[in-house]
């Protein structure tokens, strides 16, 4: 192709700047206090006793149920994987029959030996304690980053998953849609001792009453919550059909 050479683009893209007002943060209190009550359970659903377990178990809990990852990590992979350097050395055939029943086994397999293969490799066998050594690791993105770091290290981080995002989106704490700018938006509405408690009190109340479909009539933040397209308690009669079905519907049964 002919014609002039173009100049590099040299515009800068913006740093993304959360608005919050004092009023939310009050409100997230408030939510969280709640939230906190009704789901005392909060904390790691995954089994883990280091942070390479909980690596691992991260990675291998993408798409499908925690209780079934626990169920495989802790009769099959961990008994027998206890260094980065084991996944390193297993032909990648037998680490895809053992991760099989995760589902994606596959891509599963590649992760888990990728990440662990750059533990061996850059950090002497250690899972690296901060955001940027944790990324920076094949098939490690923020969100997996984030739970290692809150959970084996203790440092103060906030995940964003499917149902972080949805239930900050419909309690009007983040209006973004990009998993790091909801967590940008989280972290300035929330106090940084709270961090790791909002994550999994939003991943709970996402999984158990703000599902897609969300369960507002059970929801005990019902009255702090703006979103517009609550579901309502079903009526007196609806419930009265739903016990008796009557008619030509309770003929066929
Ligand atoms: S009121 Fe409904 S939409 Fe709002 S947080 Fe509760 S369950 Fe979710």
């Amino acid at each position: 192709m002919g014609g002039p050479a173009l100049k590099p683009a040299t515009r800068k893209t913006k740093p993304y700047l959360p608005k919050v007002t004092p009023d939310l943060r009050a409100r997230a209190r408030k939510v969280l206090g709640r939230l906190e009550k009704a789901y005392p359970d909060w904390g790691p659903t995954l089994e883990f006793a280091d942070p390479l377990q909980l690596l691992v178990a991260t990675i291998l809990a993408a798409q499908a149920r925690d209780e079934r990852i626990n169920e495989v990590t802790r009769t099959v992979v961990f008994p027998k994987y206890r260094t980065a350097a084991d996944y390193v050395a297993v032909a990648v055939s037998v680490l895809e029959r053992d991760l099989k029943p995760t589902g994606f086994f596959r891509q599963k397999t590649r992760a888990v030996k990728g990440a662990a293969l750059g533990i061996v490799e850059r950090f002497a066998g250690e899972v690296p304690r901060d955001m940027e050594g944790l990324t920076s690791l094949p098939g490690v993105g923020r969100k997996t980053a984030s739970i290692v770091l809150a959970n084996a290290f203790g440092v103060p981080a906030i995940a964003v998953d499917r149902h972080v995002a949805r239930v900050a989106g419909r309690l009007g704490f983040t209006r973004q849609e990009d998993p790091d700018k909801i967590e940008q938006d989280l972290r300035a509405v929330f106090q940084q001792k709270d961090w790791v408690k909002t994550t999994w009190n939003l991943i709970l109340h996402g999984r158990r009453i703000c599902n897609p479909t969300p369960k507002c009539p059970a929801c005990p933040v019902i009255d702090l919550c703006p979103y517009p397209r609550k579901t309502k308690a079903p009526s007196s009669a609806s419930r009265a059909t739903l016990r008796a079905p009557r008619g030509r519907a309770a003929a066929r049964r």
